[in-house]
């Protein structure tokens, strides 16, 4: 018998799926880990899970207890649904400026949704900022602080990077994926690194993001901005100390726009908008290693989440953002 024991039992274990048509036309192994088919539907499931699990651990989280993070995106959802299945409150805090399709989606997972002003992580009502300090009020509550929490790469150090190696036997030459936190480029670069310190760790960034700088001058500076959600940052989060970062890739959302479209259309696979970064970035690394090596990148979330915005053709022209060749 093979039964996964809820929801929590059904995080990880994804599949590692061959890109077909670009790994032919490469002529390197493209592979992608296929993170939308967690139940929670992206990546962040796993650090979700693993926070909520660290903080039982330590006995910072006691039944009937409540998890607050400031958060817009897939960790908030990956929350909202451990919650429910652990039987936790989940308190998000989130800018006012995100779109009405997650704010209605967290509070359907039972989640309780705080509004604040957007501003800058500087202001004291930064959302952040707000959800730790609503956290340290509350009696039985702990802030996931999912940047500088150790328990998000550590689920990656203990669960995607030894799936990755199992998977792919040990033969693999890179290793490519953009950052939000950090937590999933670090936990498998950490774990990689050790099975095979010659394991090439690439980042994949985003315009108005930082890493690409960081790693071509040492300076974290960035320009431009990006469509994409969930990655890009600007400093080197805690998930990201000690970190190799052997290269970087910039990658624009002409490229990220491209690729989702053929991942949809060619490969069969509907796919988000960083997964759109980290594909176009293990092709270019593919074109520099050359023929013959084993490349791997993750596949964040799916396209679903996006439908409004990065597949929808009059938002995308509104952006400059839709592909001559499309017409
Ligand atoms: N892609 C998506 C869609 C995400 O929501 C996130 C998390 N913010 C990432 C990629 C990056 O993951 P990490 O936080 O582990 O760097």
């Amino acid at each position: 018998m093979d039964i996964r024991n809820g929801f929590v039992e059904t995080i990880g274990q994804t599949p590692l799926i061959r890109l077909n048509a670009l790994s032919d036309e490469t002529g390197c192994e493209i592979l992608g880990k296929a993170e939308f088919l967690n139940p929670g539907g992206s990546v962040k499931d796993r650090a979700a899970l693993s926070i909520i699990r660290d903080a039982e651990q330590r006995g910072l989280l006691r039944p009937g207890g409540t998890v607050v993070e400031g958060t817009a995106g897939n960790t908030g959802i990956g929350l909202a649904h451990i919650c429910n299945a652990r039987g936790y409150r989940c308190l998000i805090v989130i800018p006012d400026t995100q779109s009405q399709e997650k704010i209605d989606l967290l509070r359907l997972l039972g989640a309780e949704v705080k509004l604040v002003p957007a501003v800058p992580y500087r202001d004291p009502n930064n959302y952040i900022k707000v959800s730790a300090r609503l956290a340290q009020e509350m009696d039985n509550a702990i802030w996931a602080n999912q940047f500088d929490n150790l328990a998000n790469r550590q689920a990656h150090y203990t669960t995607t990077g030894p799936e990755i190696w199992q998977q792919t036997a040990g033969k693999i030459n890179a290793w490519v994926a953009a950052i939000g936190t950090g937590g999933t480029f670090a936990g498998v670069s950490l774990y990689l690194k050790e099975q095979n310190p010659q394991i090439y760790c690439v980042v994949a960034d985003p315009l108005g993001s930082a890493y690409f700088s960081y790693v071509k001058t040492g300076e974290l500076k960035s320009a431009g901005s990006s469509i994409t959600e969930g990655i890009g940052n600007s400093r080197i989060t805690g998930n990201l100390e000690q970190v190799p970062l052997d290269d970087a890739l910039q990658i624009t959302d002409l490229a990220c726009v491209k690729m989702v479209y053929h991942l949809l259309k060619k490969e069969g696979l509907f796919l988000g908008s960083s997964t759109g970064i980290n594909v176009a970035a293990a092709v270019q690394l593919a074109q520099q290693l050359g023929a013959g090596h084993t490349i791997v990148t993750i596949l964040c979330d799916g396209g679903a989440r996006y439908q409004s915005r990065l597949f929808n053709q009059t938002w995308l022209q509104q952006k400059g953002l839709w592909p001559e060749e499309f017409n």
